[in-house]
């Protein structure tokens, strides 16, 4: 699943594709792609045609085209969605769900997604921030989100630090690789509660998660000469640069001792038992 640095690639490739374009005509090929759009998909070809591209935005790991109508277009990738842009005589991909044509007859931007899980709407009005993704938290890498803001929010909240982490709403964009990878550089198990944390502890945390994403989205980053903007879900930090996630039994690479894997939400988590230990009276010690 593309989690924030994937996102952010997105972001920055399209940032530098279509900004300025004037859009034409959208042709919705399947209407799951705009479920979320309320009037339906000949509403939404229809309020995009003649439309302007201005920004290309994010808010964790939504997306969002502010347009000179004042109206966004919002886009989440889900589990396997692609932004692509694509001269327009290239072959239809099988997946092909919603495509984008521009004034200047230059490449198409298509939204494909194999399960569908992702979308597009419009939202009335979202150029600046769109109502529907307002709840969401900025995230780290945002330069207004609040480092004193989230580290008081955070002790004041009765939970775990990594449930905390991945509350949306509290901060966005941390998926469960990255605060893993946070907690591991930060020797602390994710279980640990939050309002026990001290605030330089917190502030600490927050800088590992901050350095984490930055260096994914630079290994993300790096190819947008080419045309193609792709998003597999899948960056190279995943095999280069992880340290604990998906490592279980492998040395720790800080003191060697194996790995361990635990259940976490119906996923994993991947912890070292010597620099992270368990919290005590944690329900699973
Ligand atoms: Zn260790």
């Amino acid at each position: 699943m593309p989690e924030l640095p994937e996102v952010e690639t997105v972001r920055q490739g399209l940032a530098q594709w279509v900004v300025g374009r004037r859009i034409t005509t959208v042709e919705v090929r399947h209407p799951r792609a705009v479920r979320r759009h309320a009037p339906g998909g000949a509403h939404f070809a229809d309020v995009l045609a003649g439309r302007t591209v201005t920004g290309v935005r994010r808010r964790g790991k939504y997306l969002w085209l502010p347009l000179d109508s004042g109206d966004a277009v919002i886009g989440h990738l889900g589990m396997s969605g692609q932004l692509l842009l694509q001269p327009a005589d290239a072959a239809d991909e099988l997946h092909l769900r919603v495509r984008f044509r521009f004034a200047d007859d230059g490449p198409e931007l298509r939204f494909v997604d194999q399960r569908t899980f992702g979308g597009l709407s419009v939202s009335a009005g979202g150029a600046e921030l769109p109502a529907e993704i307002a709840h969401i938290a900025r995230d780290p890498m945002d330069p207004e989100f609040s480092d004193d803001g989230f580290v008081a929010a955070l002790r004041r909240r009765r939970t775990e630090i990594k449930r905390a982490l991945l509350d949306q709403t509290l901060i966005s964009g941390v998926g469960n690789i990255y605060a893993d990878e946070a907690l591991w550089r930060a020797r602390l198990h994710g279980a640990r509660p939050t309002d026990a944390l001290t605030g330089p502890a917190a502030l600490r945390l927050l800088g590992h998660v901050r350095d984490v994403l930055g260096e994914a989205i630079k290994q993300g980053g790096t190819s947008f000469d080419e045309l193609y903007v792709n998003v597999n879900g899948e960056s190279g930090y995943f095999d280069r640069s992880l340290n604990a996630y998906g490592r279980e039994g492998e040395p720790c690479p800080r003191c060697g001792a194996p790995i361990r894997r635990e259940a976490f939400m119906n996923r994993s988590s991947y912890s070292c038992p010597r620099c992270q230990p368990r919290p005590r009276g944690s329900l699973r010690g």
